[in-house]
């Protein structure tokens, strides 16, 4: 056998070996129930769009024992390459993961495969009679998904949703004419959803609607 083919089989050997799972971003041991999964081509594009953990706050990247000192812009260099040539998805910390969230709006996946199930309870403006949901998980539409009435002036819904395809989304009244807006009747940027996890494995978001926008007479 050649030794090209000895070192092969060494590598497939190690890398089928249990060890300890590390944040690929700090490097700090994980647990299993820890791993927050970026797929790679997500990770790819966040970074190509000028995403650097280096300059993140919140994320805090190894110092590597080089004999000489790199900056951290030769370590960025070096890293992006990585990222760029990389093949496999990214499992980051529970901190690493929320800073990256922020920084990047790209929500983390709890696990492989599978949708997740988010619940939104909004509290609404006074006089208000019909509440939707709209976002890339119902193609934008603003009268597909509806919520339910809890009590006054408190609506909620549950969805069922890819993971990695929830990242924004606003609530109307049923048409783009009536759509959310600030306080101020002004134009509102789309919410983005801030995951939390809790003992169940699902998602719970409070939000406020501060004011609608009125539909013209
Ligand atoms: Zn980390």
């Amino acid at each position: 056998m050649s030794d090209i083919w000895e070192v092969a089989k060494r590598i497939a050997e190690w890398s089928n070996k249990e060890r300890p799972m590390r944040c690929d971003l700090c490097n700090k041991p994980i647990t299993k129930m820890e791993e927050n999964i970026i797929p790679l081509w997500r990770m790819q594009t966040v970074v190509s769009l000028g995403f650097n953990p280096w300059k993140t706050p919140g994320i805090d990247m190894p110092t590597y024992c080089d004999p000489v000192a790199l900056t951290n812009e030769l370590k960025y260099k070096n890293w992006y390459q990585f990222v760029m040539n990389d093949t496999a998805d990214w499992g980051l910390c529970n901190s690493c993961a929320s800073a990256f969230q922020k920084a990047t709006g790209v929500i983390p996946q709890f696990s492989k495969e599978g949708n997740v199930s988010f619940t939104f309870n909004v509290q609404t403006p006074e006089g208000t009679n019909d509440v939707y949901i709209s976002g890339p998980f119902n193609g934008w539409n603003p009268k597909r998904d509806h919520l339910s009435r809890l009590s006054t002036g408190i609506w909620t819904i549950t969805l069922e949703m890819p993971k990695d395809e929830v990242a924004e989304y606003k609530y109307t009244q049923g048409s783009w004419e009536t759509v959310e807006t600030a306080a101020n009747q002004s134009f509102r940027p789309n919410r983005r959803i801030a995951v939390k996890r809790d003992n169940s494995g699902e998602f719970r978001i409070d939000d406020i609607v501060e004011e609608w926008k009125k539909p013209p007479k």
